[in-house]
């Protein structure tokens, strides 16, 4: 069996060597690894060159660090887009839950509006945190080509009506253990397996945070298997399958088009 593990942050890993080799031995091979801020981005792209291809690293500006940046840092991560070929742009996005920047819409829609830019203008798939924030995030889908062609809504927990939009606009989906948890879950995942969602759906495991063992776990990438297994019982799906599903789905997510 082979897995993708389309959302993670393995530099925030103390061991993560040790994560990552452990997660190898049961099949976990590619791993898209998010740099939230300029601290992170050289770490991420570290981590890359030192794994190879296993290691897609994402750079990007997460919505809860923009109140500390300038126009500089912004040069900087187009410099490392250009630099680097193999490099996604995440995470970045919208979100209206973490109190210091839960009313802050302009600023959270400049720093977002830059970075689609670089993605279109490099030609990179973007990776989208979304947390409470639909409705900003609804506008981007209304108008056809607001974002770049391909974009992934990590972590999804919205709505199974607002999947559609997503698709609509050529969108991946991402499910990680938060799904679990989730009343809807069922609905979300029946409309992610019917028409073109099966093509678009992928998981992951947000290591080391959303740990599906509780708040308070380190999570590890070696847990996708878990989550892997938990989402096939309540879509009623072979995990064979699911795997096979989402690992081909990955990789067209990051292929060059
Ligand atoms: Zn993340």
């Amino acid at each position: 069996m082979k897995l993708f593990d389309a959302h993670c942050h393995l530099t925030e890993l103390e061991e993560y060597g040790k994560a990552i080799i452990e997660a190898q031995e049961l099949g976990i091979n590619r791993f898209i690894v998010n740099g939230t801020s300029p601290k992170d981005w050289q770490r991420v792209l570290k981590l890359s060159e030192q794994f190879g291809d296993k290691i897609i690293p994402a750079v990007g500006l997460h919505p809860w660090d923009i109140l500390d940046v300038d126009a500089q840092n912004f040069d900087l991560l187009e410099h490392l887009i250009k630099t680097n070929r193999n490099a996604v742009i995440g995470e970045i996005g919208f979100d209206r839950w973490k109190p210091h920047i839960k009313n802050r819409f302009d600023e959270q829609k400049q720093v977002f509006d830059i970075q689609i830019e670089l993605a279109k203008k490099y030609n990179r798939p973007i990776v989208i945190h979304c947390l409470k924030a639909w409705g900003w995030l609804q506008k981007y889908l209304h108008e056809k080509d607001l974002l770049p062609s391909k974009f992934m809504v990590h972590s999804y927990n919205g709505s199974s009506e607002f999947i559609g939009k997503i698709l609509k606009r050529g969108g991946y989906i991402s499910l990680s253990s938060s799904i679990l948890r989730l009343n809807k879950n069922k609905d979300i995942l029946k409309r992610m397996l019917k028409d073109d969602g099966i093509n678009r759906l992928l998981i992951e495991t947000d290591s080391p945070s959303l740990s599906p063992f509780g708040k308070h776990d380190i999570n590890t990438p070696k847990n996708l298997l878990y989550i892997l297994e938990e989402i096939a019982k309540i879509a009623e799906i072979d995990s064979n399958e699911l795997a096979e599903i989402t690992y081909k789905n990955g990789l067209e997510f990051i292929k060059n088009d």
